[in-house]
């Protein structure tokens, strides 16, 4: 019998609520009026990557193919990514691009996908009229319903220049895509969301109103798709969210998620990014601790060392209250990696303000840091309510003293390392050299040695004897 707690029987597109997701093909496969070829390429977050990931799924589940080639598609979504202003500048120019493309080849559907989409709406028309579908990351359900709009099918054929462009951009409260099972590339690390959108509000960011609010999918579902990726050959999962750690499927928390995913058979490492500091928890920094399955990393935005811009910026913690907790977790779990990331230049920052955000990357020392000049974008709270003041060349210098500070850091850091055994479980083959082998130890540090008679998968003891800033290089052991 169904466990109507965790599920209940039908959810509100009247399909039943179970815990398994539906296979890729099936008998009830529908078939689409005309089977398309699609290409995906995806811009941004490993997010984007998952969501291109249901988004195949969806597809390849209603008939169609997603092929490796953009030359052999008919159909290209260009899933992207509005986070930052070069990151949306990028996909208009790859957009103008593939409008060349489509003068040779004028049957060809241009959608684009993911944030950026959900961001510019309909204003992406005028930018790109040649543009045939526009779709933010709540509506990827009605893919098939759009490719087969744009074009009539088969019998109800529409040439190009009679196709109305199709808009999905509403954002569901609901829509967790718990029904679709994604389509991942084979490999060693597996990204599995387990939770869309979020609640927080931070006043420089654009997610909250392109990804909606948030949601978590239910502790059971994960579990079983966690044992179906260690079945499929994958050693390593990452579970993905806006605010991984504010999971909570109405019955368990984010720990909860972590000790049970850690006691799947077979799984070598559980990572997750990215936490916020005000949802660590204790019975996170316990699973961190105890399971060893669970790998000793966390990627931990700090954006800001001064109490005052972390006020502006919303994010409901003080610079004191992000030492303490850096503080409690280096106790608990003594070897922990940490990794953050930092924004120069947020409107109003004084050079004192910089000063402090400085000293706290030289206090807490991070093994590595993602480090940004602020960037305002239109739709925040931040575009609406703060100037964006700090001129771009203190914003540039900010920038420059941070990140030799962190070059520093993590050179040291990796140096202290030489003579270490650490444990890594190995990837692929190394692009500089066919002998070697390259690997991610458990805090995420990349790791380069001799391949010996290892093989992609396992789990071996490397000796450290040399380092880069960023790279480990060393022999089996
Ligand atoms: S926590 Fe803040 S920075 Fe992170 S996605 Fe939510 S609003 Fe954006």
């Amino acid at each position: 019998m169904k466990d109507q707690t965790l599920f209940p029987l039908y959810n509100k597109r009247g399909l039943p609520e179970t815990p398994q997701r539906l296979s890729q093909k099936s008998d009830d496969t529908p078939q689409p009026t005309h089977a398309r070829r699609i290409y995906i390429e995806t811009y941004g977050c490993q997010m984007n990557v998952s969501d291109s990931e249901l988004m195949a799924g969806i597809l390849t589940q209603n008939g169609h193919q997603t092929v490796t080639h953009i030359d052999d598609a008919d159909v290209v979504l260009v899933n992207t990514c509005a986070i930052r202003e070069n990151a949306e500048t990028k996909v208009i120019n790859r957009i103008k691009h593939l409008n060349h493309r489509k003068r040779r080849q004028p049957e060809l559907i241009i959608g684009i996908c993911g944030c950026m989409a959900q961001h510019l709406r309909d204003r992406l028309l005028d930018a790109a009229p040649y543009v045939d579908l526009v779709m933010g990351p709540d509506a990827y359900r009605n893919l098939p319903v759009a490719l087969d709009s744009l074009t009539g099918g088969v019998e109800a054929y529409v040439s190009p220049k009679d196709r109305d462009p199709f808009l999905g951009l509403r954002l569901d409260r609901t829509e967790d895509y718990a029904d679709i099972a994604p389509i991942r590339k084979d490999g060693i690390r597996a990204w599995l969301t387990i939770q869309r959108g979020c609640d927080k509000m931070c006043t420089f960011c654009i997610v909250p109103f392109v990804r909606g609010r948030e949601r978590s999918l239910p502790l059971k579902l994960l579990v079983a798709d966690v044992e179906k990726l260690v079945d499929q050959g994958f050693k390593e999962v990452v579970l993905l969210g806006q605010t991984v750690n504010s999971y909570h499927d109405n019955h368990s928390d984010f720990g909860d998620l972590l000790f049970a995913v850690g006691e799947v058979n077979g799984l070598e490492r559980v990572r997750f990014t990215s936490p916020h500091p005000a949802d660590a928890t204790e019975r996170m920094i316990d699973a961190m601790a105890s399971s060893p399955t669970v790998c000793k990393h966390l990627h931990l935005p700090l954006q800001s060392g001064s109490t005052a811009v972390l006020e502006r910026m919303r994010r409901t913690y003080t610079a004191e209250e992000y030492r303490t907790l850096v503080a409690k977790l280096r106790e608990r779990i003594p070897n922990i990696a940490l990794s953050t990331d930092i924004i120069v230049g947020f409107s109003g920052e004084t050079d004192d303000e910089f000063r402090q955000t400085y000293q706290m990357m030289a206090d807490i020392r991070y093994d590595s840091a993602f480090m940004f000049k602020y960037s305002e974008r239109e739709g925040t709270l931040a575009h609406k309510a703060l100037p964006d003041d700090v001129p771009e060349t203190v914003k540039g210098q900010r920038l420059k003293q941070i990140i030799e500070l962190q070059e520093r850091i993590s050179a040291d850091i990796n140096t202290d390392a030489v003579g270490d055994t650490v444990a890594v479980l190995v990837e692929g083959e190394s692009r500089r050299d066919a002998d070697r082998y390259h690997g991610k130890t458990d805090g995420f540090k990349t790791t380069v040695f001799p391949k010996a008679n290892s093989r992609i998968g396992e789990v071996v003891n490397v000796r450290v004897d040399n380092t880069t800033a960023h790279t480990l290089i060393g022999q089996i052991v």
